[in-house]
């Protein structure tokens, strides 16, 4: 197990949902492909919204030594 746990999150794709903690991405076009064509969706900043840890890895971003699937490595879960 990592010893950290993770931050949260910088910010979410208004589309798919997917998390980014990259500050360059903030505020710009999601670059997940969906279905073949690149994401229309801009990831917007996570401040303000709430956050849970996840309940798999428990905001570690990894079971074991794997990368959690529940929160795709990140830690954290939207609350919606
Ligand atoms: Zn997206
Ligand atoms: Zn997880």
């Amino acid at each position: 197990m990592p010893r950290f746990k993770k931050s949260r999150p910088l910010a979410v794709c208004t589309v798919c949902g997917a998390y980014t903690d990259l500050v360059a991405y903030v505020n710009s076009r999601c670059h997940k492909t969906v279905n073949g064509r690149r994401c229309s969706g801009i990831f917007r900043s996570g401040l303000g919204q709430t956050w849970a840890e996840c309940g798999s890895c428990n905001a570690y971003g990894k079971v074991g030594s794997e990368s959690c699937r529940e929160c795709s490595g990140f830690g954290w879960k939207l609350l919606k």
